[in-house]
């Protein structure tokens, strides 16, 4: 029986889905009596960087590490990749508010750029315009699961002559996502920037069940300055060697529950692509957009987004979804840029404001029920028959 209310995203048939497994795997855990930096972390590590690099780690030589958040991987990204107080950082506007708080928690400063008008992402265009001989890096945020094109970015850093300027890709919302280079070499979101951030929030692409992060970078002196930061600086046991260091670390039952997630990832990716690509079919004919994705790229979904064609419209269909138990949010109501805690590097983004005030995020998980997902596009057509 189809429940009346269509919920964003209920975490309980998350654990429902594979609870045998992941009752089993916490119990293991807690019965080791090893809790913090422990086998379950290693090979979760091991997983998560043949998932990003390939099998192979002499033909993709990787590393990966976990950490405690999405925030505490970009955090410790920027410090292990040196960026230091006042240096920029370049950064589209339109992205969780994490990203910017990561800058700021550096002491770096956040050079907010616009969105390209078809794939919201950041905007080459604009990262020509804005950087100055101060920017260190740029933050490549791959947001609701769509790709920034890695290859066309290294390629402008080389127009510009400023391959000194360190990519981080903020993964937070990708995990799965893949993009082709020139050659049609295939590579996963995480293994072409210099350091890259992942989250493992309950409700992103791979959860736990609480708070965690990773961090993956092609670089074994980047990892290990990582390794050390994650852990108040400390190289061995009571010997610290960075100063500026973290208590950030993955914990054992987070890492064995990833570790059960992580052979779903490209299952439950599947499922939600085929989700978007009924709602496109299906909701295409009617006056709003879907994100674009770049040709190479092969996006892994983490939100449904539509565009409609004014804020009242968005509005309108909003108030109309959730009276009839539909439940939708916005990703994200307020751009970065305008908000109070950053207001000293406002600036004006003309196609990120637009786009936060035209926006819906429709019901889209790996736990829907393709019922569910039908009910919601019969919903979304009623609305503009009215
Ligand atoms: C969720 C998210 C983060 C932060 O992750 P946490 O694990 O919540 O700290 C960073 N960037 C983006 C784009 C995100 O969606």
């Amino acid at each position: 029986m189809l429940d009346k209310q269509i919920p964003f995203f209920d975490l309980k048939r998350t654990y429902y889905a594979i609870e045998g497994e992941l009752n089993q795997a916490i119990r293991h855990t807690l019965e080791s009596g090893h809790w913090i930096l422990g086998r379950q972390l290693e090979s979760f590590e091991e997983n998560f960087r043949q998932q990003v690099f390939g099998s192979s780690q002499e033909k993709y030589p990787g590393h990966c590490l976990g950490c405690n958040s999405g925030t505490d991987a970009l955090i410790l990204a920027l410090l292990a990749l040196g960026i230091q107080k006042d240096d920029e950082v370049l950064v589209p506007s339109h992205t969780a508010i994490p990203t910017i708080t990561a800058i700021r928690t550096a002491g770096a400063k956040p050079v907010f750029c616009d969105i390209h008008p078809e794939t919201w992402l950041i905007d080459l265009q604009q990262i020509e315009q804005k950087v100055t001989p101060r920017c260190k890096a740029v933050i490549a945020v791959h947001l609701y699961g769509n790709m920034v094109d890695i290859f066309a970015l290294k390629t402008l850093l080389q127009k510009l002559n400023r391959t000194d300027i360190k990519i981080i890709e903020d993964v937070a919302q990708a995990h799965g996502a893949k993009l082709k280079n020139a050659q049609n070499e295939t590579f996963s979101a995480g293994a072409l920037g210099d350091c890259n951030a992942f989250s493992f929030y309950p409700t992103k692409n791979i959860g736990a069940i609480g708070d965690g992060g990773g961090i993956s970078t092609q670089d074994p002196k980047i990892a290990e300055k990582i390794r050390y930061l994650r852990n108040y600086g400390q190289r061995d046991r009571y010997n610290a060697i960075l100063e500026g260091g973290l208590n950030s670390r993955l914990d054992e039952v987070q890492a064995a529950v990833l570790t059960v997630k992580l052979k779903y990832l490209e299952k439950w990716n599947a499922k939600k692509k085929d989700f978007l690509e009924k709602y496109r079919e299906e909701l295409g004919s009617l006056p709003l957009q879907f994100q674009k994705t770049t040709e190479n790229c092969e996006p892994a979904w983490h939100l449904a987004v539509i565009r409609l064609e004014s804020k009242k419209v968005r509005d309108d269909l909003q108030n109309y979804l959730t009276g009839q138990g539909v439940h939708t949010l916005i990703h994200y109501p307020l751009p970065t840029h305008q908000q109070e805690a950053f207001h000293k590097f406002k600036t004006s983004l003309p196609l990120t404001e637009k786009l936060a005030t035209e926006i819906l995020s429709l019901p889209m998980n790996a736990h829907l029920l393709g019922e569910e997902v039908s009910l919601v596009i019969e919903k979304v057509r009623d609305f503009f028959k009215s």
